[in-house]
C-alpha cells in the first residue's frame, strides 16, 4: 500500500468516527482553515456547496444522519504537488456514492461526496441486467418488439407518465436514458420531426466544438475511431439512433403548448400538440430540457419596420447560402457571430460584424490542449482517466476555487498564442478574458456568453475578410441598413442579431406562467458578481439539475458533458420522488433575480 493511500485511508477512517459521533466540531476539525464539501445529491438531496467550517456545520446541521457517509472505503490515492488526492467509495441509508476528497497538511481543502445509485432501487446492469428472452415459455405469443409497440401506444393515452421531458435536443434524450434504466416512465417530447434536427438544422459546415472524449452520452460512448470534432448531421443522427436503441419514449413533432400544476393532486396538466392534435399529459414531475440558452434576447431597434431587407436573430439564421452577394451585418460578437459571419463569407456574401463589447476568445486547439486534454483526451485515457472520471474530478474543485484553476491555463494560452491574439487586436478586436482573466469555461458558468471557441473565423476578421466595426453601437434601422450611433451608415440586405438568449425560465414564463418564471428565478450562472453574474454568490448553478421553488419543476441541459454528468444526479432525484422516499432538500436558495 502506498504513503498516499495510507494517509488517506487514515483521514478517512476518522472523517467516518466523527460522522458517526455526536460532536459536528470533531468533523471540522479534520478540514483545514480553506475548505469546501461539495455534496452532488447524498447528503443534501440538492446540488449544494458548503465553503467553510461554519457552513459545513451547518449543513451537517441541516441533514439527517442517516445520509452521512459510512462503510467508507479508499480505493486510490496519489501525491499532486503536496495534495493528496484520494478517491473512495461510500454508502448512506439511502445512496451507493463515490467521493474525492484532497488533503493539505493532512486536512481537507476540497471533498466531493456524489450519489451513484440508490441502495433500494439501482440500475437493472451487470448482474442485474434483464434476461430478454422468455426461454421455455409455451405461452409466449408476443416478442420485444410486440411489447414495445403496445406501451408506446398507451402511453400518454392510458397510461401517464411519471416524467414528461419537454425538449428532446441532446439533454432530454440523455436525461431520458437515465430514467429508462431506473424504470421511471417517462415521456421525451420535442417540436422537432426527428431526433437531432437540433444539430442538423444548423448551418452547413457545423462540427460540434467540443472534442469527443469530452462529449459521450450516458450509457453509450463514442466508438474509439470516431472523429475528434463530430460533425453537425453525424451528431444528429447519433441522437436519433441513440434514442431508439435506448428504447427512449420520444415524441416527434409535438410541441407543448402550456403546463399548469395543481397543488392539490401534485401533478402537472401538460398540454401538447402532437401531430398537429392536441393531447393532454399528466405527469407527477416536469423537465424543461428546452435548452439552456432560453427564449432569444432580439432587441426593439428604432425604424426595423422600414428595413427592405430582411432582420433575423442568430436562432433563425438558415446558413449563409441564400445570401451569396448580399450584404450582411451581423450584430454581435460572441460564438453564433462568429459562426454566421464565417458562413456568410464561406457562402460569398459581404459581411461586416458589429462588435458591441470585449469578447474572450481562445483557439479550439489550445482549449483542447491546455484547458481540456489532461481530462478529456487520449493523453487522459492512457493515463486511466475515461470520461466518467474525469466528470468527477472536473465536478471536485468547487466553483470558488475553479477561476484560480482556470486562470493559470488561460494565461499560459495568452502567452503560446499571443501573435493570434495580437493579430486581432490590429485588426480593432476588443478581447477579454474575463472580469478575472479566467477564461471560458468560467464565462460559459457566470453567463453562458462571450466568448468564441475560434475554428477558422478569427483569422478571417484579423485578414479582414469579415469586416469589423469595433467599438459599435447601433442607432437605428433605416430602409436601406444599419445606423450607427457616431453617424456611420451600413448598407445591408440582411440584419442577424446574434444577441444571445435569456434565461431558461423563460421557458417557464412561456409554458407554465409569468408567476412560477418568477417564483424560481433565474437560471444558471453562480452568483460571481461578474459581468451578467449578479451575486449573491450560490456556489452552484441556480436551479439547474435541482430541486427549484416550484415543486415538481425542474431545469435540465448544457453541453453535452454536464448532461451526461448532471442527468445522473437529476435521474436519481426522480426515481427517489417515484418510489416516495424521503426526500429532505437542503437549502434552496431564496430567488433574488427574475431572469
Ligand atoms: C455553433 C455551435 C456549436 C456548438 N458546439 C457544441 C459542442 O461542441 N458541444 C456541446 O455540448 N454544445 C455545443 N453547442 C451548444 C449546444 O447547442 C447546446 O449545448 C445544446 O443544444 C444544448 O442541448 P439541450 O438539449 O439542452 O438543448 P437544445 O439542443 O436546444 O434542445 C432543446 C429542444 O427543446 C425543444 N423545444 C423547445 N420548446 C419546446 C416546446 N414548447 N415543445 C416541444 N419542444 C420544445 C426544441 O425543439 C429543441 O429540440 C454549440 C452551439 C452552437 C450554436
Amino acid at each position: 500500500m502506498t504513503d498516499e493511500l495510507k494517509t488517506a485511508q487514515q483521514w478517512l477512517s476518522s472523517f467516518e468516527q466523527a460522522l458517526g459521533g455526536d460532536d459536528d466540531a470533531a468533523v471540522t476539525d479534520l478540514f483545514g482553515p480553506e475548505c469546501y464539501w461539495r455534496d452532488l445529491v447524498t447528503l443534501t438531496w440538492n446540488l449544494h456547496t458548503a465553503e467553510s467550517v461554519d457552513e459545513i456545520t451547518a449543513m451537517l446541521d441541516g441533514t439527517a444522519k442517516g445520509l452521512r457517509p459510512r462503510n467508507i472505503r479508499a480505493t486510490e490515492a496519489a501525491d499532486a504537488d503536496g495534495v493528496i488526492e484520494a478517491w473512495f467509495e461510500f454508502d448512506n441509508d439511502a445512496f451507493n456514492g463515490k467521493g474525492l476528497v484532497r488533503l493539505r497538511d493532512g486536512k481537507a481543502w476540497t471533498l466531493l461526496t456524489t450519489s451513484q445509485e440508490l441502495v433500494d432501487f439501482p440500475e437493472n446492469r451487470g448482474t442485474r441486467r434483464p434476461l430478454g428472452a422468455e426461454h421455455g415459455n409455451p405461452n409466449q405469443d408476443k416478442n420485444w418488439l410486440d411489447h414495445q409497440k403496445e406501451r408506446q401506444a398507451r402511453l400518454g393515452y392510458e397510461d401517464q407518465p411519471y416524467v414528461v421531458i419537454v425538449g428532446g435536443g441532446q439533454g432530454g434524450i440523455g436525461l431520458g436514458a437515465r430514467l429508462k434504466q431506473l424504470g421511471v416512465p417517462t415521456l421525451i417530447i420535442d417540436k422537432h420531426p426527428r431526433p437531432g434536427d437540433q444539430w442538423r438544422n444548423r448551418y452547413h459546415s457545423l462540427c460540434l466544438h467540443d472534442p469527443v472524449w469530452y462529449d459521450h452520452l450516458p450509457y453509450l460512448p463514442f466508438p474509439a475511431n470516431w472523429p475528434v470534432f463530430t460533425p453537425k448531421d453525424k451528431i444528429g443522427d447519433w441522437l436519433e439512433s441513440y434514442t431508439k436503441i435506448m428504447e427512449l419514449d420520444y415524441w416527434s413533432n409535438t410541441e407543448c403548448v402550456s403546463a399548469d400544476y395543481d397543488e392539490s393532486t401534485q401533478k402537472w396538466t401538460v398540454k401538447v400538440m402532437r401531430d398537429g392534435s392536441p393531447v393532454t399529459l399528466e405527469p407527477s414531475q416536469l423537465v424543461l430540457a428546452t435548452g439552456m440558452s432560453g427564449v432569444p434576447n432580439m432587441p426593439t431597434v428604432p425604424g426595423m419596420e422600414t428595413f427592405k431587407g430582411e432582420i433575423q436573430h442568430s436562432s433563425q439564421h438558415p446558413g449563409g447560402d441564400a445570401y451569396a452577394g448580399k450584404k450582411a451585418v451581423v450584430v454581435g460578437s460572441n460564438n453564433s457571430a462568429h459562426d454566421i459571419c464565417a458562413d456568410l463569407w464561406r457562402a460569398g456574401a459581404d459581411v461586416t460584424m458589429l462588435q458591441r463589447s470585449s469578447t474572450h476568445i481562445v483557439r479550439s486547439q489550445s482549449l483542447m490542449t491546455e484547458v481540456l486534454g489532461p481530462l478529456y483526451s487520449e493523453e487522459a485515457l492512457a493515463n486511466g482517466i475515461d470520461h466518467d472520471k474525469a466528470d468527477l474530478i472536473f465536478a471536485s474543485i468547487p466553483y470558488k476555487v475553479l477561476p484560480g484553476v482556470q486562470k493559470q491555463a488561460f494565461d499560459v494560452i495568452r502567452e503560446n498564442d499571443k501573435e493570434f491574439y495580437d493579430g486581432l487586436e490590429k485588426a480593432g478586436f476588443m478581447l477579454d478574458f474575463g472580469d478575472d482573466d479566467s477564461g471560458l469555461f468560467l464565462k460559459y458558468l457566470r453567463r453562458g456568453s462571450g466568448y468564441y471557441i475560434d475554428i477558422g473565423a478569427s483569422d478571417l476578421v484579423a485578414k479582414g475578410e469579415i469586416k469589423l466595426v469595433a467599438p459599435a453601437n447601433v442607432d437605428h434601422i433605416d430602409e436601406t441598413g444599419v445606423v450607427l450611433d457616431d453617424g456611420r451608415h451600413l448598407d445591408a440586405d440582411l440584419i442577424v442579431f446574434a444577441t444571445g438568449y435569456g434565461s431558461m425560465n423563460g421557458w417557464a414564463a412561456k409554458l407554465i406562467s409569468q408567476e412560477v418564471a418568477d417564483k424560481v428565478g433565474k437560471c444558471w450562472g453562480l452568483g460571481s458578481d461578474t459581468t451578467k453574474d449578479p451575486g449573491p454568490w450560490r456556489g452552484e448553478l441556480r436551479n439547474m439539475w435541482k430541486p427549484t421553488k416550484q415543486d415538481n419543476l425542474w431545469f435540465h441541459g448544457g453541453n453535452l458533458h454536464q448532461s451526461r454528468h448532471y442527468s445522473r444526479y437529476l435521474s436519481i432525484q426522480l426515481k427517489a420522488r417515484m418510489e416516495g422516499l424521503d426526500t429532505p432538500v437542503y437549502a434552496i436558495p431564496e430567488t433574488v433575480h427574475l431572469s
